[in-house]
C-alpha cells in the first residue's frame, strides 16, 4: 500500500495506536515486578497493535525480552532490527530452528522430538542453541508433563554437555491466573518449584526461570521468578475484570478504533435495519452507516449490542454487523457524514473500551483488539 492509499484507508476507519501508552504500561509493569526482567509479548502482530512499532516502544521503556508464539514472528522482529533477547515458544516438526539459532533467538522445547531437532539444527548452525525447557505444571496445553520431565531434563543436560545447546530457561504457563485465588494457581506454583528442583538435581543451571503472564504479574508476586511474560497489559488492557480495571491497574489502553460516518438518513418507524431485519425502528428516526464490519474484525456476535460513541452519546449497533458495515440508530439526532464514530479507546473521553465490546460480544478484550484485521490501517502516535 502506498502512502496515499494508506491515508485514504485511514479516512474510512483507523486503529490509532498510542506508543506513549505502550511505553507507560511497560514502565508500570516493571514497577509491579521490580526484581524480575520484563518480556513484552508480541505474538499475533502485537495483539493486533503492530508488533514492530510496539516492540520498539517496549524496548525504549526497558523490556529486556520480547516474546512471540511462532518462529516467523520472532524472525520478523530480528529482521526489523531488534537486537535484544527474543524468545519464541510455538514449534512444530520442521520449524526453522536453524534460522532461529543463527539469529540468536531463544527457542523452547517441551518434548524429546523438539530437542532432537534443536541439536541437529545447532550442529548445522555451528553454534549452541539457547533453549528454554517447558514444563506443563497443570495448564494441560503445551509443555512436558511431570512424568516425562526427568527424561527431558536428562536429555537436555546430555546435549548441553556435548556443547549442542545451553539450557537458558525453565518455564511454564498458568491456566487460571486471571482468576486470582483460584486453587490451580497455588498448585501450579508448587508444581513449577518441583520441576525446577528436578532440573537442578540433574545439573541444569538455567539463568531465567519464568511462569507469570499479565494476571500473575499483577496479582501473584511469588510467581515472578526471573522474568515476567506480559502481553495484554502491555497494550493497556486488564486480563480480566477480576484482576481489575485498566484504570485501577494504572494501565492505558493503546488502541482507539474509529470510523467516519458514511451516510445519515431519516427513516420512518417500523423500518427494518440490516440483514434479517433483526432491528426495527420504533418511530421516525435517523440512521447512521458505520463503514466497519466483520471483514475488519468487528465481531458479528456484537450485532444488536456493540457500543459506539457518536456525537457525545453511546449508540448501539442496530441489527446485524455485515462484512463491511453496520448501522446505528441515532434516535433522531442530527449528525453529519464524516463525523467520527468511536468504537473503543482508552475510555477517557467517554468512549467505550475494548472491555465493553468484549462484554457485548461474549468474549475477552484480548480477542477484540487482536482480531482487528489488516484492512484497518494502524496509525501510530507518540512514536
Ligand atoms: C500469550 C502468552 C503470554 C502473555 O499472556 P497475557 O495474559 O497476555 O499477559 C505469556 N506466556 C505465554 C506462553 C503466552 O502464550
Amino acid at each position: 500500500m502506498n502512502d496515499q492509499q494508506q491515508t485514504a484507508g485511514a479516512q474510512r476507519a483507523r486503529a490509532e495506536i498510542d506508543l506513549g501508552a505502550v511505553r507507560a504500561n511497560v514502565r508500570t509493569l516493571r514497577e509491579r515486578a521490580p526484581r524480575a526482567e520484563l518480556m513484552a509479548v508480541m505474538k499475533s502482530d502485537g495483539y493486533g497493535h503492530g508488533a514492530i512499532p510496539c516492540a520498539r516502544a517496549a524496548r525504549q521503556a526497558g523490556a529486556g525480552w520480547l516474546g512471540t508464539a511462532t518462529p516467523e514472528e520472532a524472525l520478523a522482529l530480528r529482521a526489523a532490527g531488534d537486537q535484544g533477547r527474543i524468545m519464541c515458544w510455538l514449534w512444530t516438526p520442521g520449524s526453522p530452528w536453524q534460522q532461529a539459532i543463527e539469529q540468536d533467538i531463544d527457542v523452547s522445547a517441551g518434548a524429546r522430538w523438539a530437542l532432537r531437532e534443536i541439536v541437529a539444527a545447532a550442529r548445522e548452525a555451528g553454534r549452541p542453541a539457547r533453549v528454554h525447557l517447558k514444563a506443563d505444571t497443570g495448564l494441560g496445553r503445551g509443555g512436558c508433563p511431570p512424568g516425562a520431565w526427568p527424561d527431558l531434563v536428562a536429555a537436555a543436560r546430555a546435549a548441553e554437555a556435548e556443547g549442542a545447546l545451553k539450557v537458558t530457561g525453565i518455564w511454564s504457563h498458568f491456566a487460571c491466573a486471571d482468576e486470582p485465588g483460584h486453587p490451580a494457581n497455588a498448585a501450579q506454583l508448587e508444581a513449577f518449584r518441583a520441576a525446577l528442583a528436578v532440573a537442578e538435581r540433574a545439573g541444569l543451571d538455567p539463568e531465567t526461570r519464568h511462569l507469570a503472564n499479565s494476571p500473575a504479574t499483577l496479582t501473584l508476586p511469588e510467581s515472578h521468578f526471573d522474568l515476567v511474560r506480559t502481553g495484554v497489559s502491555v497494550y493497556g488492557l486488564s486480563p480480566s475484570p477480576e484482576v481489575g480495571t485498566a484504570e485501577g491497574l494504572g494501565l492505558r489502553p493503546a488502541m482507539t478504533l474509529s470510523a467516519s460516518i458514511a451516510l445519515v438518513k431519516q427513516v420512518p418507524g417500523g423500518h427494518g435495519v440490516s440483514y434479517g431485519h433483526h432491528y426495527r425502528t420504533s418511530g421516525d428516526t435517523s440512521l447512521a452507516l458505520v463503514p466497519l464490519g466483520y471483514g475488519d474484525g468487528i465481531p458479528r456476535h456484537a450485532s444488536g449490542s456493540g457500543p459506539v460513541l457518536v456525537a457525545g452519546k453511546w449508540r448501539t449497533v442496530a441489527g446485524r454487523v455485515a462484512m463491511d458495515q453496520f448501522v446505528i440508530d441515532l434516535g433522531g439526532d442530527q449528525v453529519a457524514e464524516g463525523e467520527r464514530a468511536v468504537l473503543f479507546g482508552e475510555g477517557r473521553q467517554g468512549e467505550p473500551t475494548a472491555e465493553d465490546w468484549a462484554r457485548a460480544a461474549g468474549t475477552i478484550s484480548y480477542e477484540i483488539v487482536t482480531r482487528i484485521s489488516p484492512r484497518v490501517p494502524r496509525v501510530y502516535v507518540n512514536g
